[in-house]
């Protein structure tokens, strides 16, 4: 039997539905509309469709955003000064800072700059350090995504074993730290790892998150597998992700597409952090 595909259009379509309503509601209570906003550095095409699509997506659901698009001539300084103006701005809740910044620019030092009360991505190292212990925070929006998919499918995580692809600090480490703290027995892989299908094919729940089009093949995959492919890869002009898609289904119980699998839900889950800094 082919997969069952869990569809993240759908589901983050839910969640904005959702979301609508609550924030509705908050105005209608006297309360003030959430706020975000989008800070882009430089002109990379695709920072500019990501931040075009964040800034659509607030406005759908009644949230206030700014868009902040700086030149990648400006300084690091001069920088840090908007996000400065930001964290002290009454009307802002949320403040993302596109990545990747242009050469030149510190990444870390610019999120460290971030108000960890503001930092809606959950890159701070204040956040990264609450989510290690479990701590209350904001769950940085793609492993939130990925766990929302999870949850939709009714899974009960413990005791299930687990293998992450990639370990990038703002997907696959959390993601990972997400499954252990739902008591999955959690194996991370990456460009080192030895016999990499070898260990996909012990998962039960196999995340891939690398940046490889179609790196994962159907004898990778343990029948009846759930999959959560995060990958996104342009081939010519098709976005490809980073699971064979067409043969994978053949033999996963569970498939996220690519598109409209794990990047519909990456921004619904920064609304909710959104909304979540406001209240
Ligand atoms: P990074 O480039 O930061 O990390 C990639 C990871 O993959 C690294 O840990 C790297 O290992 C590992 N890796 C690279 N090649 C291999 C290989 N051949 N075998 C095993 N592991 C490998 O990427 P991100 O985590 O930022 O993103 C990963 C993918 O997810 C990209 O395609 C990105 O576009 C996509 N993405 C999608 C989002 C969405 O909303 N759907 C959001 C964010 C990202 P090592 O550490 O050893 O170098």
């Amino acid at each position: 039997m082919p997969a069952r595909i869990i569809d993240g259009k759908l589901l983050a379509k839910q969640i904005r539905d959702d979301l609508a309503q609550k924030i509705k509601a908050m105005v209608n209570a006297g309360n003030q509309q959430p706020g975000l906003a989008v800070v882009l550095v430089g002109d990379n095409p695709a920072s500019q469709l990501y931040v075009s699509m964040k800034q659509k997506a607030c406005a759908e659901v009644g949230i206030y955003s700014e868009e902040h698009r700086l030149p990648a001539s400006i300084s690091q300084e001069e920088l840090l000064a908007v996000i400065e103006r930001l964290n002290k701005d009454p009307k802002i809740h949320g403040i993302l800072v596109q990545l990747p910044l242009p050469e030149g620019f510190d990444e870390q030092v610019v999120i460290n700059h971030i108000k960890p009360e503001k930092d809606v991505d959950g890159f701070h190292p204040i956040n990264i350090g609450k989510l290690q212990t479990g701590q209350k925070t904001f769950v940085p929006c793609t492993p939130a995504g990925v766990m929302k998919m999870l949850d939709s499918i009714g899974i009960d995580l413990t005791g299930k074993k687990a293998v992450v692809v990639g370990r990038s600090n703002i997907v696959g480490k959390p993601v990972a730290q997400l499954l252990l703290q739902r008591n999955a027995t959690v194996t991370i892989c990456h460009s080192k790892t030895n016999n990499l299908a070898e260990e996909c094919r012990q998962a039960d729940v196999l995340v891939v998150a690398v940046g490889h089009p179609e790196l994962v093949k159907a004898d990778w995959v343990k029948p009846g597998a759930v999959v959560i492919d995060v990958g996104i890869s342009k081939v010519g002009s098709k976005t490809v992700g980073d699971v064979a898609f067409d043969e994978v289904k053949e033999v996963a119980g569970w498939l996220t597409p690519v598109p409209g699998g794990v990047g519909p839900m990456t921004i619904a889950m920064l609304l909710t952090n959104t909304v979540a800094a406001a209240n």
